[in-house]
């Protein structure tokens, strides 16, 4: 859509430059009506593309209960959008006729169409150059905790969370007025889908319209609900779609700190924190002992095995839950039949929670002192490279360490598909293909936070067919358990675990593919509720691979 506009325009302004001297041959007219027929046609298509977008917005306010300024300035926006489409496309249609330009009626629609546009798109343009640099997982941390240790910040002066416009960072304020409703946040968000009280796009212009009335004082909680925030499971779904550049979830996770600065939080909210301050793990249970069913196995610790190259990062879910933990085995029995377990060690009793479900929950300080913590041993132990089997783990360690301690740059960090990949490219192990149809649940903090989208791939090609899903790769959709919404309840009409789950099924595959324990849960447990258990398996790529892995080759050397 954004393609056929952007091309249509483009198109249109040469043909405006070039009028003056072709205008007198007729062949001329037809040659550039022929060039723009296919612009014609996919801008026909934006625009009914965005007469359903529009009516989906009608649909959104309705369940949100938006105030009717909010309804009024929404409209026209979108109108105007359409208007652009429209006359563009008039501009197009009307290269045929060949009039005289400088009293002709497309002089006139021409001014009109690029005056619309210039209004329309000269903040976005700005907010594309501001925040271009931004990477998705780049999301703004707003203190760091070395920097309180070492004096040369005043902690009593630190602000948390966002109370005022004001708090906002500058990049963030010039994205509210950037928002022009273009609606692509709000089709890729699954609380949208799910019908949660969550729009990304009504939260960003319900503050637009707040700073345009009441300036930077204004109050955010004035406009914003608490369940508008707890209901973002932190996808990155609308930062990542949006066209113009906006960052919704900086936004949320400036506001949702904000909740947790003036402890307004839920039981079961609190409840996971008191988890991770008493006992070091988001699942509650005591820390001491939380890897012996893994010395059973055979795997040592970083103590008795000093050599090793590879520190295996096991994540609270596959510390303690037990489906998680015949995740980990299967990548045990992996590693020890391609005789790489002596290469590997676990943190044991150690090892703490990543602190990725308390920096999305908003509680900064907690997850920035686990961060530091887990830095101080994976120096001590002198830590090049950790494989994890969770996709959380893997983005806090890759993109959120390095900004509380930048040498957690010299750290290698792979999720477990990478490295299994890798081992299966350079022969270390060998799997056999079957008769197996699967589909892929990508992780959001895998395959769009990270990008890593093609081992899985790679790897299934291999050992069966692959039938993708509508949403995959880096357009997934969420399980519905990220930004700790794995430990909370948030009203909505359906689970979006279950659209998942059907989004899945819809391809046919006998086998679900997942990579992330937490994904594994929701989808296994959208199964169990759904009752279709027995029509379709979800096993982690970990479990495939050990099914499908022949006998080792030779070679052990993986470097
Ligand atoms: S991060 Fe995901 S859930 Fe949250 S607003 Fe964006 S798209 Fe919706
Ligand atoms: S639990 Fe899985 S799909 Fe859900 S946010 Fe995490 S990575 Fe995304």
């Amino acid at each position: 859509m954004h393609m056929a506009i952007l091309g249509g325009v483009s198109l249109s302004m040469l043909y405006t430059l070039l009028y003056p001297w072709i205008y007198r041959y007729e062949l001329a007219h037809y040659v550039m009506f022929g060039v723009a027929l296919p612009f014609i046609v996919g801008l026909i298509g934006a625009f009914v593309w965005r007469a359903q977008v529009l009516a989906r917005s009608f649909r959104v306010h309705a369940e949100l209960n938006v105030d009717h300024e909010f309804r009024r300035r929404s409209a026209m926006l979108q109108g105007m959008l359409m208007a652009i489409i429209a006359l563009t496309t008039t501009t197009l249609a009307m290269t045929i006729l060949p009039t005289l330009f400088y009293v002709d009626i497309k002089l006139i629609i021409t001014v009109f169409d690029y005056l619309l546009i210039v209004i329309f798109y000269a903040r976005p343009e700005v907010n594309l150059y501001i925040t271009f640099d931004r990477g998705l997982p780049n999301i703004r941390m707003p203190f760091n905790i070395k920097d309180v240790i070492e004096g040369k910040v005043d902690a009593s002066q630190i602000s948390m969370g966002v109370g005022k416009i004001g708090e906002f960072e500058n990049y963030e304020i010039h994205s509210f007025d950037t928002c022009v409703e273009i609606g692509a946040c709000e089709e890729y968000c699954p609380a949208v889908s799910a019908g949660r009280p969550l729009s990304p796009r009504v939260l960003v212009r319900k503050l637009a319209i707040l700073k345009s009335a009441s300036g930077l004082d204004a109050d955010p909680f004035k406009v914003i609900g608490e369940d508008e925030l707890w209901a973002c499971t932190t996808c990155g779904a609308c930062t990542y779609n949006c066209p113009v550049g906006v960052r919704h979830i900086d936004i949320i996770m400036d506001l949702r700190r904000k909740l947790v600065e003036l402890g307004k939080l839920d039981q079961k909210k609190s409840n996971l924190l008191l988890n991770i301050s008493q006992y070091n793990n988001s699942m509650g249970m005591p820390n001491y002992g939380r890897h012996d069913w893994l010395k059973e196995l055979g795997v040592k610790t970083v103590q008795e095995n000093s050599d090793f190259e590879y520190l295996l990062w096991i994540g609270c879910m596959g510390s303690f839950d037990n489906r998680a933990r015949e995740i980990v085995k299967a990548l045990v029995e992996i590693l020890r039949e391609a005789g790489l377990l002596d290469k590997v060690a676990i943190l044991g009793d150690e090892e703490t929670c990543c602190g990725d479900p308390a920096r999305r929950l908003g509680e900064e300080s907690r997850f920035q002192e686990l961060a530091l913590n887990n830095i101080e041993l994976f120096k001590k132990y002198d830590v090049k490279a950790i494989i994890t089997i969770c996709p959380h783990g893997y983005n806090v360690f890759k993109n959120d360490y390095v900004k509380v301690d930048p040498w957690m740059g010299n750290v290698k960090v792979y999720h477990h598909v990478e490295f299994l990949n890798e081992l299966i490219n350079k022969g270390v192990i060998k799997v056999s293909r079957d008769n197996v149809v699967f589909t892929i649940h990508d992780p959001c903090y895998l395959a769009r936070y990270n990008g890593v989208i093609n081992p899985q791939r790679e790897i299934i090609r291999k050992v069966g067919d692959l039938r993708e899903p509508v949403r995959h790769g880096a357009q997934t959709f969420c399980c519905g358990a990220g930004g700790a919404n794995y430990w909370y309840d948030v009203p909505e009409k359906k689970r979006i675990s279950h659209i998942r789950l059907e989004q899945l099924m819809d391809t046919r595959a006998q086998t679900i593919v997942t990579l992330c324990p937490f994904c594994n849960a929701m989808l296994t447990d959208a199964a169990r509720v759904k009752g279709v258990e027995d029509k379709v398996k979800i096993l982690d790529i970990a479990e495939i691979i050990r099914e499908s892995v022949a006998k080792p080759v030779e070679t052990k050397q993986i470097n």
